[in-house]
Formats: structure tokens, C-alpha cells, sequence
């Protein structure tokens, strides 16, 4: 297992050494550049800073082709940004004096929500948020699969919505093997979000994803002992980044399996986890405000079924605008703003 997960770093390694050097980005949808980033020093590093006029909470710092930048969070929109570090006056905070001193905004309330469900060992973390209007907020777990990216949720939601809602939010729960294993089907997408047909929150779902249908529940998936956090946590964030992506503040777990101090560790890496309350393919039906899941893998033809058939009935109320997809910061953010 030790020479895997080397043979694995020393990849990784590989690659952002030979990748393309790239300027700052400019970061538009999520999607910073098209090519290949090279990524160093990546750390966790919790900061408050004003920048272009807004107070934001630094989560994370590391070089890009060599110029030192911050991942940084609107509190109130719960966006993320890449910060160049000489832009800025960092003021260096414990992660606690943060949760204090930024206790009323949407950012914090939400981590605190979403630790309060947290002894549960399925589907912990937020899983409804809130809608002006009908419609629901769309995840897609991308877990590691041998399988193709199922691409007709993508071009089924284009087409249904693309007269709408353009481009059509959707939130991707990646995990880093899936992105290795798949960079076809990731440059795929990475041409929808240029073409603005798609915007997407990109989802932390860990790197390796771990499952033994062997094991109960709380030794599975990252509940597995000996799983490192930080590999499965900032290795994601890592792979994002090189390719030119950039992650949310949110966190799915694998298998949707966690405990108490699972929540508590995501929650110290400033994330928000995000269940659902609508799992399509186990008959979980959605409505107003509802997360729902399917998976994007290739392994849940049921799940996408359904959503087809979901997007079906709804067709003349998505030409009138009375059932929308919404962003998924937005409908956090909806949830916590007051
Ligand atoms: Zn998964």
C-alpha cells in the first residue's frame, strides 16, 4: 500500500513537473485555464484579507508556476477565489478565531448546520437548501470507475434547460482517481464551461474513494483505517488546480459514510459537507429545494433514468420558468443569509 501511494505521489509529481508553466488565472465559472497548472508547496492556511473590496477567509496557500497565491472564501456568497498572496495583507488566524469572528455569516452558519447531524453514519452534513422558486440543486458523483462519463445528463440538461438557463448550474462531486483515469471525459466537460453552456461547483468526493463491500459501514470509505485526510482532502484540491479547476468550499463523502469525527475533520479543513435528501436511483423523490444525487460514473443507469424522466415531467414548467436548477452556493447561501 506504501509503494502505491508513493508510486502515486511520484506521478503526481511527474506531472505537475512537466506541465506547462501558466501566468495567475483569471478564474471565470470555475474553470481557471485550459491547460495543465503546476502546483507546489499546497498547504492549509487559515488567514483573513480584503481583497478587491471584499473581506475574505484564506483556507489554503501554495505557488502556481512559482508566484504565491491563496485559496481564498467570500464568507457571505461562499465562493472561492484564487488570491495572488502580493495582492494582499494576510492576517494569520486560528481556524477557531475565524468560526467566532465570522460567526454570523452564511459561510460559518453553514459549517456549524452541517455538523449538527453529524453522529449519523449516512448522509451527514447539509442536504436541503433553499429555493425562491420550485426547482432543486443537481449533484453528480463522479466516483472512480472503469466506466465512460454518463454524458447524456450533461446534453440532456443543455438541451432541456439551454433556452432557460444558460449555462445551466450543475455541482460535480469529483474524486482524484476519476479525474486520472478520465481526462477525456474531464476536457469534455472543461468545453462546456468555456462554451457557457455549463457552470459547475466543483465538489470535493476525495482522491481515492476507498470501498470494500466486505466491511461494515463504519470501517468503510473513509471511515477505512488508516486513510490519511490530507491526502484524500488536499491531493483533490490539488488535481483540480492542475487542471485549471477550481473547488467549492463543498465536501461529499464517499458512500455518503461518515461520523462524528469525520464532520469534525472536514469541518477543520474549512468544508462544508453536503448530503442529499433526493438519491434518485434508491426512489427518493425530489422536491422544492432538494440536493438531489446521481451518479455520473457510468454505475447508476436507474439514477439517470429517473432524472430523465424527471426533467420530462417538468419540461413545460422549465419553459416557464417555474422550475429552475439552482447554484448550489446560491441555495446554501439563500439557506444562511439571515
Ligand atoms: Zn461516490
Amino acid at each position: 500500500m506504501k509503494f502505491l501511494f508513493n508510486a502515486l505521489s511520484t506521478f503526481i509529481l511527474l506531472l505537475s513537473v512537466n506541465s506547462l508553466n501558466a501566468a495567475i488565472p483569471v478564474v471565470q465559472d470555475n474553470l481557471i485555464s485550459a491547460g495543465q497548472n503546476k502546483i507546489d508547496n499546497y498547504k492549509i492556511c487559515f488567514a483573513v484579507c480584503d481583497y478587491s473590496g471584499k473581506n475574505m477567509i484564506i483556507i489554503r496557500e501554495f505557488e502556481q508556476s512559482g508566484q504565491a497565491c491563496y485559496i481564498g472564501i467570500d464568507p457571505f456568497d461562499l465562493k472561492t477565489l484564487i488570491i495572488p498572496a502580493a495582492k494582499v495583507k494576510a492576517r494569520l488566524l486560528s481556524w477557531k478565531q475565524i468560526m467566532d469572528d465570522y460567526s454570523n455569516t452564511p459561510y460559518i452558519r453553514a459549517i456549524r448546520k452541517s455538523s449538527r447531524n453529524s453522529d449519523k453514519l449516512q448522509d451527514a452534513g447539509i442536504v436541503h437548501g433553499f429555493t425562491e422558486e420550485n426547482g432543486i440543486t443537481l449533484t453528480v458523483d463522479l466516483c472512480p470507475s472503469r466506466k465512460p462519463l454518463d454524458r447524456e445528463i450533461f446534453t440532456s440538461l443543455i438541451s432541456e434547460f439551454g433556452k432557460t438557463e444558460k449555462p445551466v448550474p450543475l455541482a460535480l462531486s469529483v474524486t482524484g482517481k476519476f479525474m486520472l483515469t478520465h481526462p477525456e471525459d474531464m476536457d469534455w466537460i472543461k468545453g462546456l464551461i468555456s462554451a457557457g453552456d455549463i457552470s459547475v461547483t466543483w465538489i470535493n468526493h476525495t482522491y481515492n474513494h476507498r470501498y470494500n463491500p466486505q466491511k461494515p459501514l463504519n470501517e468503510n470509505f473513509l471511515l477505512e483505517p488508516g486513510t490519511s485526510m490530507d491526502f484524500e482532502i488536499l491531493q483533490t484540491e490539488i488535481a483540480l488546480l492542475q487542471r485549471g479547476l477550481l473547488f467549492s468550499v463543498f465536501f461529499r463523502f464517499p458512500g455518503l459514510v461518515s461520523n462524528q469525527q469525520s464532520v469534525d475533520t472536514i469541518n477543520d479543513y474549512g468544508l462544508i459537507p453536503i448530503g442529499t435528501d433526493a438519491w434518485l436511483a434508491k426512489g427518493q423523490p425530489a422536491y422544492k429545494g432538494s440536493i438531489v444525487l446521481i451518479h455520473g460514473n457510468g454505475n447508476e443507469p436507474l439514477g439517470i433514468k429517473d432524472f430523465l424522466h424527471l426533467l420530462k415531467t417538468k419540461r413545460s414548467a422549465v419553459m416557464r420558468k417555474s422550475w429552475l436548477l439552482y447554484d448550489l452556493s446560491e441555495t446554501i447561501e439563500s439557506e444562511f443569509i439571515n
